[in-house]
């Protein structure tokens, strides 16, 4: 029986990024280095598939520093973490390697630097990423305010609407965030930030590539973990561009064939902490049901690769 023909559009750039691969890396190496089991303080990238594999490999994931001994290493996550987890670390004086994504690093150090100068925050994320919990805990309570959406920006109350800053969290959407930001600097015109936002040149060029795909593709599905941010803002940013069938899936098993039916082109891409492996289990899922052709979206190229914290490059004992 022949297969009926489909165009999958392969999005590129797609999957990991540079602090996905460098905060796998960093559990890697500490395993390597200090042997098992390695503490590892919340999923240390949003997904399953690579979070079992470096479980088998006897990283321990846990969702509190309390949660940890005192005498074996422990790994904070690339989402970053509020101040006074590494404060307790130190204080236990536990060894501990920061594997906090150097982009979320900078928005911290934004924040400090503003805080610094007299003004209060105002940090657009979603309530309760780990990422927006780690950057709103750089400062004492009550120095940042947290808005997610356009209407939220009438129903705050800064200190002094003369003396704030905005920053945000890095894997938003593009357009969402330019909205939420001119509703801040109409309502607060003092209010000073980053040239445009906070979001990561990942987030940026996978949400492009999206942008180009989507409306050539009759269906479109995302790889990437329900609890990962950046891997939900491609699915919203597909549906937004025209494609109207946009769904998230971790891995070929959930991928709905009956909604594909009848389609003639597919749409692939993977938030940025989902393995390529992934994006090959899905591709050859379909190979066994459609006369394939692939073709791939490109609209940026990436070569940003970031360094491990020296500790892991230096030989165990030093
Ligand atoms: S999505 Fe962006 S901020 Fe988050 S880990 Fe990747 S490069 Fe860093």
């Amino acid at each position: 029986m022949s297969l009926p023909p489909l165009t999958l559009y392969l999005a590129a750039p797609r999957g990991f990024c540079a602090g996905v691969d460098r905060a796998i890396k960093i559990v890697e190496m500490a395993l390597e280095k200090w042997g098992a089991p390695v503490y590892v303080r919340h999923e240390i990238v949003h997904n399953k598939f690579v979070v079992d594999g470096l479980r088998a490999k006897g990283a321990v994931f846990v969702k509190e520093l309390d949660d940890c001994p005192d005498d074996r290493p422990v790994i904070f996550s690339a989402h970053g973490v509020p101040k006074a987890v590494p404060a307790e670390a130190a204080r236990r004086e536990m060894v501990y390697v920061d594997a906090t994504c150097p982009l979320v690093s900078k928005v911290h150090i934004e924040a400090e630097r503003h805080h610094a100068g007299g003004l209060q925050m105002v940090m657009i994320g979603h309530a309760g990423h780990p990422e927006t919990v780690g950057t709103m805990g750089q400062l004492p309570e009550g120095e940042v305010i947290l808005v997610e959406t356009v209407a939220d920006v009438a129903n705050i109350t800064p200190r002094d609407p003369e003396k704030l800053a905005f920053i945000t969290q890095t894997t938003l959407s593009v357009d969402d965030t330019a909205d939420i930001v001119a509703a801040l600097q109409a309502r607060f015109p003092a209010i000073v930030g980053p040239h445009k936002e906070d979001i990561c040149y990942a987030t940026t060029n996978r949400q492009g590539a999206v942008k180009a795909m989507a409306p050539k593709a009759d269906a479109m599905l995302v790889i990437g973990a329900p609890n990962s941010s950046n891997s939900k803002r491609l699915v919203e940013v597909g549906r937004s561009a025209g494609c109207a069938y946009a769904q998230l899936v971790q891995r070929a098993e959930d991928i709905d064939w009956r909604a594909l039916e009848g389609i003639s082109s597919i749409g692939i891409t993977a938030g940025a902490s989902a393995p390529e492996v992934l994006v090959n289990e899905v591709i050859d899922a379909f190979r066994t049901r459609f006369d394939l052709t692939v073709e791939q979206v490109e609209t940026a190229q990436e070569n940003v690769e970031f360094k491990v914290p020296r500790v892991l490059r230096e030989p165990a004992g030093a």
